[in-house]
């Protein structure tokens, strides 16, 4: 049984003028695709891990064998944020989070306002490619950075994601092209607070 890839859960113009379609059409349909492929040609002799989730694959990335190890890491990884990242944003958006996690930020992070500036700086700094999250590690809220498709699940950051943005270049460069911090900005737009509120509580 292969991996499949999900279909966006809207068109890929619904996110302009924030993201555009042609950034969703590649986005997902070439970049988000090759990570899929590319797991499945990487597992094609291992039917016991075709058999696992990609979210349990990268979980334990130790436990997998050496030869399928960095692929696993690589495209499980790019699955599993990728699935996930669509799922975050919606037309329109919503424009903050409510409840125990509006709470949450603000104990953590002193203000929406502030919280918003400490994740767009942590997504600027991301030297080359990578993602910005935030995270609930140790029961506490926590903004942290990955390289490459590394997710907050694997086990030396040991933590779950709330919330991530795709920091590669291939996310934003036809709009925005070396503007990263516009689009880390744009992106608030899009995003689905009562989405994520609701998975958080
Ligand atoms: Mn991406």
């Amino acid at each position: 049984m292969a991996f499949e890839l999900p279909p966006l859960p809207y068109p890929t113009n619904a996110l302009e003028p924030h993201i555009d379609a042609k950034t969703m059409e590649i986005h997902h349909g070439k970049h988000h695709a090759a990570y899929v492929n590319n797991l499945n040609n990487a597992l094609k002799d291992h039917p016991d891990l075709q058999a696992k989730s990609a979210t349990d694959l990268i979980r334990d990335l130790a436990a997998l064998p050496e030869a399928v190890r960095t692929p696993v890491r690589n495209n499980a990884g790019g699955h599993v944020n990728h699935s996930l990242f669509w799922t975050l944003m919606t037309p329109g958006g919503s424009s903050s989070p409510a409840g125990k996690l509006a709470t949450d930020i603000d104990a953590k992070f002193g203000s929406f306002a502030d919280f918003k500036t400490k994740f767009e700086d942590a997504g600027v700094k991301r030297f080359g490619s990578g993602w910005v999250w935030l995270v609930k590690k140790g029961g506490a809220l926590e903004i942290i950075s990955t390289p490459n498709q590394d997710n907050p699940i694997m086990a030396e950051y040991g933590a779950t994601p709330i919330l991530g943005n795709d920091v590669w270049e291939h996310a934003y460069y036809l709009n925005y092209q070396n503007r990263r911090p516009d689009y880390l900005k744009a992106w608030w737009n899009v995003v689905n607070w009562d989405l994520v509120a609701k998975q958080y509580a």
